[in-house]
């Protein structure tokens, strides 16, 4: 069976787009792939985190996968900093991937602002790692919602890059002439790109300040009810027809949001409220919303009840990652030249 991995950071709260974009696609993935599903808390140290605020949004996003119907027992979930293959790896690439692809990436550049130079270097060397967590276990497919999609190309980059600079020794150790896969990115959810309720042109994000520019996985119905009734809209009605949402962001989002949550197309949701206005719309969409989310967000509190539970699911997948990821890192080892503890 291919094998796919992802990772969501434990930086704040988990919102529709990480939903929608990523965690519907993990779930579904699961009849037809064997899945690792990581908490890249690794990652989330880029930008400063409060260590007990840290330590609780592992678990929270622990708790995210589960809820949503993730399976720790047929799949793997654990915590990435547990997994020591991911740091080593990431070490070996950081010396094969090159400064000036690093600062291309536009995530690096969104998130240290104006002043690149305070940022953390492991913010620069965050694709890096990302590389490190997918070929760890010769991940073939990586589903990720389109914001990743030039780091996934990066890792394409930096395997092909490995694969040449090594070549001669990836041979003479018996791997043919290929040691990493060429990983795919997996683009398919429902929504792939679910946008800010205050700026259709900025993508929902778990760092963005505003807590009105999300839907959090954990909001109430009545928090959701008033995101949705103070999200950004135009004046106009709804549109009869897709071609009408063109330059209307705002509005394309949250026709977007109820296609997806519905599952349902576009179009078959501007049958059904075109014309109407905001006024009306709104308002189902907030129930559609808290349909769909309530039960996560329940499942959720109950399984954060019990943190010991969560602790054990990471140690569990963590053990059952570390046996994958380590034949493969040993085989880094002897490809570069590394002399090793047998
Ligand atoms: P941060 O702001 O800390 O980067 P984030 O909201 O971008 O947080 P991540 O943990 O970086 O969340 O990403 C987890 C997954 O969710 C990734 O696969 C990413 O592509 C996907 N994702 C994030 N935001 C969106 C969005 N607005 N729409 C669709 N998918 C998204
Ligand atoms: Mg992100």
């Amino acid at each position: 069976q291919p094998r796919v991995f992802s990772g969501v950071q434990p930086t704040g709260n988990l919102h529709l787009g990480n939903y929608l974009g990523a965690i519907v696609n993990f779930v579904a993935l699961q009849d037809s792939h064997d899945c690792i599903y990581c908490v890249v808390d690794m990652h989330a140290i880029t930008v400063w985190q409060d260590p007990a605020e840290l330590s609780r949004q592992i678990r929270e996003v622990t708790a995210a996968f589960v809820a949503a119907g993730i399976d720790p027992v047929k799949h793997i979930v654990f915590n990435q900093s547990q997994v020591s293959a991911h740091a080593e790896l990431a070490w070996v690439f950081n010396c094969v991937a090159r400064i000036g692809w690093m600062n291309r990436m536009t995530q690096f550049k969104d998130k240290a602002g104006k002043d690149k130079e305070n940022a953390s270097l492991g913010l620069l060397a965050y694709p890096s790692l990302m590389a490190a967590d997918i070929l760890a276990y010769k991940a073939t497919h990586v589903p990720v919602g389109e914001d990743q999609k030039q780091h996934l190309e990066l890792t394409r980059d930096i395997a092909q890059k490995f694969n040449n600079d090594y070549a001669g020794s990836i041979a003479g150790h018996g791997y043919g002439d290929a040691f990493f896969p060429l990983t795919e990115p997996l683009i398919t959810g429902p929504a792939t790109r679910i946008m800010s309720l205050r700026d259709g042109t900025k993508k929902m994000s778990k760092s963005d300040p505003s807590d009105y520019s999300r839907i959090n996985l954990t909001d109430d119905s009545d928090q959701i009810a008033q995101k949705i009734r103070k999200a950004k809209t135009d004046a106009d009605a709804l549109p009869g027809e897709t071609e009408g949402l063109k330059g209307r962001p705002e509005a394309d989002n949250l026709v977007g949001i109820y296609a997806a949550l519905a599952g349902l197309s576009k179009q078959a949701v501007l049958d059904q409220f075109g014309g109407q206005q905001f006024s009306a719309f709104k308002p189902a969409l907030a129930e559609l919303a808290v349909q769909k989310l309530g039960p996560i967000g329940a499942d959720m509190r109950r399984l954060m009840a019990d943190p010991g539970h969560i602790d054990q699911i990471l140690a569990n997948g963590a053990i059952r990652a570390d046996a994958i990821a380590r034949p493969i890192l040993d085989g880094v080892k002897d490809v570069v030249g590394f002399i090793r503890r047998n």
